[in-house]
């Protein structure tokens, strides 16, 4: 008996709102060895709960040498973290800031900073 596609199917679609990051955004770490840093959101993956944040937890990966890339040697990229491990930057209160939710007079969600009220902007829907 499998139930578990159904219940991470369901688990997919339900994202706490403090989860809420996107692409474009600037988030602080606020966990593990970038602690502190901050950066681009440079992809989320929802499913697996992980941003990618430009410059940051660079890995650096041995290549050999091939057609592409004659030299070999160490390349370095930003490999995924945790998004419980990430805040979002808010550029009022210059912190990293817990996100609510508000409804517009228009029905549009936006996201706002819990402490200052200020509109997190969304750069990728702009
Ligand atoms: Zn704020």
């Amino acid at each position: 008996m499998r139930r578990t596609g159904w219940l991470s199917a369901s688990r997919v679609l339900t994202v706490p709102p403090k989860c809420v990051v996107r692409k474009g955004d600037t988030v602080v770490v606020i966990a593990g060895k970038d602690r502190g840093k901050s950066g681009k959101v440079l992809s989320v993956s929802l499913r697996e709960r992980k941003v990618t944040i430009e410059k940051i937890n660079i890995i650096k990966r041995h290549t050999k040498p091939n057609q592409q890339n004659r030299q070999g040697g160490i390349l370095e990229r930003e490999a995924p973290i945790q998004i419980s491990n990430v805040m979002i930057y808010c550029a009022t209160c210059q912190k990293p800031v817990r996100v609510g939710s508000k409804t517009m007079t228009d029905k549009s969600r936006v996201r706002v900073c819990k402490k200052c009220q200020q509109l997190i902007e969304s750069p990728e829907r702009a």
